[in-house]
Parts: structure tokens; sequence; C-alpha cells
């Protein structure tokens, strides 16, 4: 049994108040809030077993690199992946793209065309376009339909016209919400034998993603957007290909031998992990994982989903405001502007009656030029929001709107 006032009580945070109002937290999809499980894992490891991880031969050593790659297997189960050596840890869905375009770089050649969604957050348009003038490839947008979807069939029509190596998609966009066809455009990669390479920073924090399943070549993702600590992520990819790629970074504990008349790389994962590694942030993601686990995860996202469509509705009714794309399927975000209101002032003034939004372009300015709008105020909900949070949204909205007007 989902039990909401139970969970709310596992994240400290819900109870504040913010301008003596209660605080009302729909800004997840910028990050989440964490509960007590995760906050405790970390203090823990630095109470108690905070020392590096790999090759210490002393007793807190073994502790935390026991507690690392326990994480590590832990975090590639809840996705589907059973070998530890397809679980890139790294600082977040940003890192991971980037290590991405950055590796299969050499597998690319001038006249290339890497489709990428019109709806991607930066994190994977930019690292594309650092490979254009490098390689001489080009980054050719998959554009956007009115309800906020990728178009899979002018993607297919991208794919008969262009030689295409990459296609690169966010599973759920950050700015409207909408969940994509993420399988139809996988399928239409391997059909192209292109790299198919998909950001799941916004889809991991509401539904369960089996990996394995999707058949995706690389799938990226941020703890902190679901219950664990920023600066960790994840990039999951098949091994044979993990194994054909170059590293990325050099370092300690990406090799296997350094002598100057050649240096031989680690096995994976540790080949793409160079350096000391966000151990206490890892222990926390793992936690935050067990946390939905313990949960319940799939009746918290059934919750949420009711909790979305509330706000959906809700704010469709509305004829006070302009809400962002309508798409089929619709995940936590209603992004939206107050007719005749800037974002900005908005959500200064929703902050003012306990709310938290997030106002501006999410990262996503091509999806901002393609509805022709400098920005939107993005209201976002998790599994720990409730109807209840979503009424005082309702409601300092109606007044926010009503002063704007004045
Ligand atoms: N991709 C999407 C869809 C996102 O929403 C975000 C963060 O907002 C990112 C990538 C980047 O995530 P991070 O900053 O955790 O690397």
């Amino acid at each position: 049994m989902f039990d909401l006032a139970q969970i709310r009580n596992d994240f400290p945070i819900l109870s504040r108040e913010v301008h003596g109002q209660p605080l009302v937290y729909f800004d997840n999809a910028a990050t989440s809030q964490k509960p007590t499980a995760v906050i405790k894992s970390i203090s823990d490891y630095y109470d108690s077993y905070n020392s590096n991880v790999h090759r210490g031969v002393h007793t807190l050593s073994g502790e935390a690199t026991d507690a690392y790659e326990g994480a590590r297997g832990q975090i590639g189960r809840w996705f589907g992946i059973t070998d530890p050596g397809e679980v890139i840890l790294l600082r977040g869905a940003t890192e991971a793209l980037n290590l991405v375009a950055n590796t299969i770089a050499g597998e690319l050649k001038h006249g290339d065309v890497i489709l990428v969604g019109e709806t991607e957050h930066h994190a994977n348009i930019v690292p594309w376009q650092q490979l254009e003038s490098r390689l001489g490839v080009r980054v050719v947008p998959i554009p956007v339909d009115r309800t906020g979807m990728l178009d899979l069939e002018s993607a297919k029509m991208l794919c008969a016209k262009h030689p295409v190596a990459v296609i690169a998609i966010g599973h759920v966009s950050n700015a409207i919400g909408a969940l994509n066809d993420v399988e139809g455009f996988i399928a239409l990669a391997n059909e192209n034998k292109a790299f198919s390479v998909i950001d799941g920073a916004q889809a991991a924090p509401h539904m369960l993603v089996n990996v394995k399943n999707l058949q995706a070549d690389f799938y990226a993702m941020s703890a902190h957007k679901c219950c664990g600590p920023t600066g960790i992520g994840a990039l999951f990819a098949r091994r044979e290909l993990l194994e054909r790629l170059p590293p990325w970074q050099g370092g300690g504990d990406m090799i296997d031998r350094v002598s100057f008349s050649g240096t031989t790389y680690n096995e994976l994962p540790w080949k793409f992990e160079a350096g000391t590694p966000n151990i206490a942030d890892t222990i926390g993601f793992s936690a935050a994982l067990q946390y939905l686990e313990s949960i319940d995860f799939v009746a918290a996202t059934a919750h949420e989903s009711q909790v979305h469509k509330y706000l959906v509705d809700s704010m469709l009714s509305r004829n006070t405001v302009d809400v962002l794309g309508n798409p089929e399927q619709w995940v936590s975000v209603c992004s939206f502007n107050v007719k005749g209101s800037h974002p900005t002032d908005v959500g200064t003034l929703l902050d003012q009656l306990g709310i938290a939004v997030r106002t501006g372009h999410h990262c996503a300015m091509p999806t901002m030029e393609y509805f022709g709008l400098p920005g939107t105020v993005r209201a976002s909900i998790a599994f720990y929001n409730s109807v209840e949070e979503v009424d005082l949204f309702l409601d300092a909205l109606d007044r926010v709107t009503r002063m704007l007007a004045h």
C-alpha cells in the first residue's frame, strides 16, 4: 500500500516553510528531494568507513570498495543490467553524454549525420555540435510536433536522405514532459546501423526502465533526479561496444600498466572511470534506488501519474494560462505561461507563496524557439507530491494571475 503521509515523513525538507508558507516543491525536474535513508547512507560512509577504493590493503578501504562496487551492482540491477562492466559511474547525464560523443567520435566519418531531437536538453545537443567542426559531421534536428513529441516519421525520412550515424534523443523531454517513442527510435537506429543514444535523465525518476530490454546502445541518467545525491549518475552501454571504444579521460584507476614505452588500460567498467570516484554519492545513489524499491516504486509512480493528471487537467481548463504541448504520454511536467506575463515574474511571486517552480528556457532553448517563447514556468511532480499541493499551487497561481493583471 502506498502511504503518502508516511512517504512524506521520509523527506525532512518537505515539512519546512518558505516565506511563512508550507513548502510546495514542484521543481522535481531540476532535482528531486532526498529521503533520510539517502542522507544517512552518505553520513554513515564518512562517519564509519571513509577511505579510497580499490588497491587498499586496509580494512576501511576494503569496506569502501565493497560498498562502492556493491552499489554499482545494485544500480545496474535496477535498470535490468547484470554485468557490472556495463555500468559506468560518472557525474551525471551531462558527463555521460559527453563521454559517448567523445568516445564514438573515432567511429564517425566526415559527412556523417547525427540526428538529435529538437526538444533535447542542451546536454544532448552541445556535445554533438562540438563534433561538427572537429570531424566534419552534421547535427540535424528531429522535428517536434505541436503536442511536444519527437516525430518518428520525420526521423525515418531523414534516415532515408542522409548517412545517419547517430540518433540521440531524450526518453522524456525536460521542458514539456513528453514520453517519446524510444523503442521506435532505437529500432530506426538499428535498421540504419546508427548508434542509439538515449538521455534518460527525465525518465528514470518516473518509471521503471529496463535498459537491457530497450536495447539502446547508450542510456544516460542522473541520480539526483531520482532521490539520490547530486554529482553522480550512470551511463549504461553494451559490453562489446564499451570494449571497442577508447577510454575518454586518463589517470589513475583506468589503467592496467603505465610505462613510457606504452600504457595499457583497465577492464570494464574502470577503463572509463579515471581518478578517485565519487564514492560517497555512489553509495547514496544506491541507497536512493533501495529506497524507491522499499516504497513500491510502481505504486508510487501510479500515484504520481494521478497527481500529474489532476494538475494538467486543471491547467488545461484555465483560460488564463497557455500550456506547452499536450503529448499523448505525459510525464511529471506541466510547462506553461500566464497569458500576458513573464515567466520570471510568475515564478518569483509563486515563491512568495511557498511554491517552488522553475522558470526560463530549462536548458532547452531550441524547444522554446520552436514554440516561439522566451521561456516558461515549469511545475514538475514527484511521487511525494499530493493533490492537496496541486490545489495550493492552483490557488497561488490564480492569486498571482490576478496580481499581475493589475
Ligand atoms: N538531460 C535532461 C533531459 C535533463 O533534464 C537534465 C537536467 O536537467 C540533463 C540532461 C542534465 O543532467 P545533469 O545536470 O544531472 O547532468
